[in-house]
C-alpha cells in the first residue's frame, strides 16, 4: 500500500465487536478480564489502549517503520528517548533545536539525569565530527530546523555516527512522514511532535516516536508504561483523523508556500526569504534528494527591519498572529519575541533570528488569499 492508503487504513479496520468503521474512541480505563491471566490484550490503558495502538499503527506505517509508539506531546516523546541514556553519556545535538527541545536537554536532562549535551551546527558535517567521541551516544538532529530552514544530511550523518557506535535521533516534525522518511536515510529514531502537521488542525497536542529497531522499540515502550506519558483515547483519536487527511494537507501547505516564497522573493520591501524549495536556500540541493518535497514552512526578513515586521504581523487578516505551526491555517510568528524569546539576543541573531524575522506556517486556504494578506500587511513601500 502507498502512503494515503496507509494513512486511511493501517490499524484501522472495521471494529470487531460492532463493524464500526470508524476505530471508536475507546474512552476506557480498564478491561474486564475472563479468568486470571485471560484476557483480550488489553489490562490498563496507561499501558495499552485500542484507540491509542489504532494510531501506533498508522504512524509506525507512514514513517516505514515497525514500530511506533504514542505520547502525550512531543516533549513526552522526546524524553523517552532519552531514557536510553545514562549519567555521563555524552550526546552531540543541533545548536538550532526547537526551544522546548533545549530546554528540556539543558535545564532538565542535563542538571538532574548528568547528560552531558554539545550543541553543534549539524547543516556542517565537519562540526559533528569534531564533537563526535568515543563515548558519545546519541547524535540528535532536527531537520529541516526552525525557523532558519536549514537540513542536515541525514545519511551522512548516521554514516558517522554509527562509526561511533552512536545512535541517531530525528526530529521530523517539520518535514512529516509525507516529505521526509529518516529511518530510511539510516537514522535509528524518528520523534515527531503531531500537535504539527500529523494533527494538522491545531486541536491537539501530542508525540510520537518510530523505530524499526526492536530492542529500542523494546526499551522507549518500557518507559512509555513506567513513566505513563501517554495520550488519552479522545487525543489518540483526534491524531488519527488527522493523519487521513496527512497527504492531501502537506501537498497543498507545499504548493501555498512555494507560492508564497516566490512572492516573497520577487517583493520589493523583502530582504531575504528562506525556504528549502527555492533555488536560492544555501541546500536546496539536498532538499531534492532528502526530501520529496519541501513542507509548509517559511521565514523572511522585510528591509524595513524590526519595525516592519512588527507593522507586519499586526496587519495580516488570514495569516494569526500566532505560536504553532503545521495547521490548516496560516499563522504568523515573531520567532525573537515567540518561539525564541528564551534565548539570548546575541546567540539567536549569530543563527540569523533578528528581530526582523519573521516566520509563516502556510495553511491549505486558498492562494490567492495567501498572497493578497501578505501584500497588503507588507504594503509596497
Ligand atoms: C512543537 C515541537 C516540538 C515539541 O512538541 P510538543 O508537542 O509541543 O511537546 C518538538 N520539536 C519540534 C520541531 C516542534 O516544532
Amino acid at each position: 500500500m502507498k502512503f494515503a492508503t496507509k494513512a486511511i487504513h493501517t490499524g484501522q479496520e472495521a471494529d470487531l465487536a460492532t463493524g464500526a468503521t470508524i476505530v471508536p474512541i475507546y474512552q476506557t480505563s480498564t478491561y474486564t478480564q475472563q479468568a486470571p491471566g485471560q484476557h483480550k490484550g488489553y489490562e490498563y490503558s496507561r499501558t495499552a489502549n485500542p484507540t491509542r495502538t489504532a494510531l501506533e499503527e498508522c504512524m509506525a506505517a507512514l514513517e516505514g517503520a515497525d514500530y511506533g509508539l504514542a505520547f502525550a506531546s512531543g516533549l513526552a516523546a522526546t524524553i523517552s528517548v532519552m531514557s536510553l541514556l545514562s549519567p555521563g553519556d555524552h550526546i552531540v545535538a543541533g545548536d538550532d533545536l526547537y526551544g522546548g527541545t533545549y530546554r528540556l536537554f539543558d535545564k532538565v536532562l542535563r542538571e538532574s539525569n548528568k547528560l552531558d549535551f554539545d550543541y553543534v551546527d549539524t547543516t556542517d558535517p565537519d562540526s559533528v565530527e569534531r564533537a563526535l567521541r568515543p563515548e558519545t551516544k546519541m547524535l540528535w538532529v532536527e531537520t529541516p530546523t526552525n525557523p532558519m530552514l536549514t537540513l542536515s544530511n541525514v545519511s551522512l550523518l548516521s554514516e558517522m555516527a554509527h562509526e561511533r557506535g552512536a545512535i541517531v535521533a530525528v526530529d521530523n516534525t517539520f518535514a512529516s512522514p509525507y516529505f521526509q522518511q529518516p529511518l530510511e536515510l539510516g537514522a535509528d529514531i524518528v520523534v515527531h511532535s503531531t500537535t504539527k502537521y500529523m494533527g494538522g488542525h491545531s486541536d491537539v497536542v501530542g508525540g510520537a516516536v518510530m523505530t524499526s529497531n526492536e530492542e529500542l522499540r523494546e526499551r522507549i515502550s518500557f518507559y512509555q508504561n513506567a513513566a505513563g506519558g501517554v495520550p488519552g483515547p479522545f487525543d489518540a483519536w483526534i491524531v488519527l483523523r488527522g493523519l487521513k487527511t496527512l497527504a492531501v494537507r502537506m501537498r497543498q501547505h507545499e504548493e501555498n508556500a512555494l507560492a508564497v516564497a516566490r512572492f516573497l522573493q520577487d517583493h520589493p520591501q523583502v530582504a531575504t526569504v528562506n525556504y528549502p524549495g527555492l533555488p536560492s536556500h544555501p541546500q536546496h540541493e539536498l532538499a531534492k534528494r532528502q526530501m520529496s518535497g519541501f513542507s509548509g514552512m517559511v521565514s523572511f526578513t522585510l528591509k524595513g527591519g524590526a519595525e516592519a515586521a512588527y507593522a507586519a504581523v499586526q496587519k495580516t487578516e488570514v495569516f494569526s498572529f500566532a505560536e504553532s505551526l503545521g495547521g490548516v491555517e496560516s499563522l504568523i510568528t515573531h520567532p525573537a519575541t515567540m518561539t525564541h524569546a528564551a534565548i539570548p539576543k546575541e546567540q539567536r541573531e549569530v543563527r540569523g533570528v533578528t528581530d526582523g524575522l519573521l516566520r509563516l506556517s502556510v495553511g491549505i486556504e486558498d492562494t490567492e488569499d495567501l498572497i493578497a494578506d501578505l501584500k497588503q500587511a507588507i504594503g509596497t513601500g
